[in-house]
């Protein structure tokens, strides 16, 4: 049976996650009545989560995009301060690794599906916004300026004034926009996969491990991450290849399972009392980089999120950057009122080139989370870095701190990191040359002598 629903001069946000949920406030706090569809039930009312990555670091970008729409006090007690990395090495030592300068310079962990309940909670209140669940967006019928989703047995059209795709790293509002378009669309999967373990809490609601920071266990083969939650207990997110030995593929019987982490992790065994059940129990995602353009159609579909930039989780950036799209997509409509594809088109060309940026760098810290943070090198360049920034903390910002901590676009974040690199090599090749021209000195005098 289809169904004609009145959309007539409303939004349509297709995906009602975490960009979908936050944009929708945004437009109705402007006036503009939004009916957000999403394929999912309620996951007020359905908590399994669908065992999706549990918690998420958020940080400035986020936080300042969940400030424009007055939430920021309600999110931030969610959230568990993280003040840097605890590094633990293959014999069980650990060392910490703070994220800033300051105290000021934190992440802060969120179960990502309590923040897409309060950000759907805050939308269902707003009069401007109705939600509709498991609506599933089948197609899109660009002449007709269409879109039909799936709801249970019934097809649903709807003809709104204009439409947002919002709906994640798979977008269909995508995939049906660029249909027969001259689009480009770059997708590329992460050899490794990943899968969520849970480090439980003591029985008092203590940690196990220090609460207030991100903990990484490096392997060159594999590693976890694990980002803490309000109760004590911490979320383990494990990377490991999907093929070849010691993988996904290979690491199925309780004996394999246990095998691996006796190797690579036996200080977490003894933590980990359930292992067997929680790996079995919990699925094994894959990860993507997507590039695309355009973003947009006309003036009539728009891209934000996941659906037009997915990068790998390693900069803790995805969400983070969601939210910002929504920012810079509100900001490029007030720039051109009255012209939408004048806004649409600002938004990709002051954007997109941001976000390629961020897909580098994500891969970039892929190799950084496996491997640099153990190396001598890599941590005596980063003490530098903090060193320079606490003594010059206007003129000099680590790439992290950047990317993290400020919401400097993307790219300039890295230019700004390259000039900086540039002086540290030129003033370390500098001090070789006068360590090289004092031994040279030195020897000479001891001749003359
Ligand atoms: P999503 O959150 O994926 O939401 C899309 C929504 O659209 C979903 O609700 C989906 O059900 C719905 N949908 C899909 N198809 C349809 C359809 N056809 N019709 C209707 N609805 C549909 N980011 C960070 O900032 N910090 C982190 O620490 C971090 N850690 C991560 C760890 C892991 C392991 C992973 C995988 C990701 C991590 N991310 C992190 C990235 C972050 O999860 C995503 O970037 C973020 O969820 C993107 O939000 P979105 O709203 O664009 O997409």
């Amino acid at each position: 049976m289809t169904e004609q629903n009145n959309a007539a001069g409303r939004v349509a946000i297709v995906g009602g996650g975490l960009a979908g949920s936050l944009l929708a406030l945004s437009l109705a706090r402007q006036g503009i009545g939004v009916d957000v569809y999403e394929r999912r039930s309620d996951p007020r009312v359905d908590q399994s989560g669908g065992g999706r990555s549990i918690n998420l670091g958020l940080s400035k970008r986020g936080i300042q995009a969940l400030s424009e729409v007055g939430l920021l006090d309600e999110v931030m007690p969610l959230t568990v301060a993280m003040a840097g990395r605890v590094i633990h090495a293959p014999d069980g030592s650990t060392r910490f690794q703070p994220y800033g300068k300051d105290r000021g310079e934190v992440l802060h962990s969120i179960d990502r599906n309590e923040l897409n309940r309060l950000l759907l909670d805050h939308a269902q209140r707003h009069p401007q916004v109705r939600l509709h669940f498991e609506h599933r967006l089948a197609r899109i019928d660009k002449d007709a300026r269409e879109l039909e989703f799936e709801h249970g047995e019934q097809r649903v059209r709807v003809q709104p004034a204009w439409t947002v795709g919002a709906d994640g790293a798979f977008s269909r509002a995508r995939r049906e926009m660029q249909r027969g378009e001259r689009a480009d669309y770059h997708q590329e999967y992460l050899e490794w996969g990943y899968k969520e373990l849970s480090l439980a809490a003591l029985p008092d609601g203590g940690s196990r491990i220090q609460l207030e920071a991100l903990h990484v266990w490096p392997r060159v083969h594999c590693f976890f991450v694990s980002h803490p939650n309000r109760d004590g207990s911490h979320t383990l997110t494990l990377f490991l290849p999907h093929e070849g030995p010691d993988s996904f593929a290979t690491t199925r019987e309780p004996a394999q399972i246990r095998a691996l982490f006796d190797k690579y992790f036996p200080d977490l065994v003894p933590l980990l009392p359930t292992l067997v059940d929680d790996w079995n129990r919990h699925p094994t995602g894959s990860l993507i980089t997507t590039r695309t353009a355009p973003w947009s159609l006309d003036e009539w579909i728009v891209l934000v999120g996941d659906a037009c930039h997915a990068v790998y989780p390693f900069y803790g950036q995805g969400m983070n950057s969601a939210f910002e799209d929504c920012s810079a997509l509100m900001a490029a409509l007030g720039r051109h009122p009255g012209d939408r594809r004048a806004a649409f088109a600002d938004y990709e060309r002051t954007r997109r080139p941001h976000t390629d940026t961020l897909a580098e760098l994500s891969k970039a810290n892929f190799v950084e989370l496996k491997q640099k943070v153990q190396s001598f090198w890599f941590l005596a360049r980063k003490r530098i870095d903090v060193a320079l920034n606490r003594l010059l903390p206007r003129t000099w910002l680590p790439l992290y701190t950047m990317i993290a901590h400020t919401t400097m676009p993307y790219g300039d974040a890295l230019q700004r990191a390259r000039k900086q690199d540039k002086i540290l090599v030129g003033a370390a090749s500098a001090a070789a040359v006068a360590a090289v021209a004092a031994l040279a000195f030195g020897a000479w005098a001891t001749h003359l002598i």
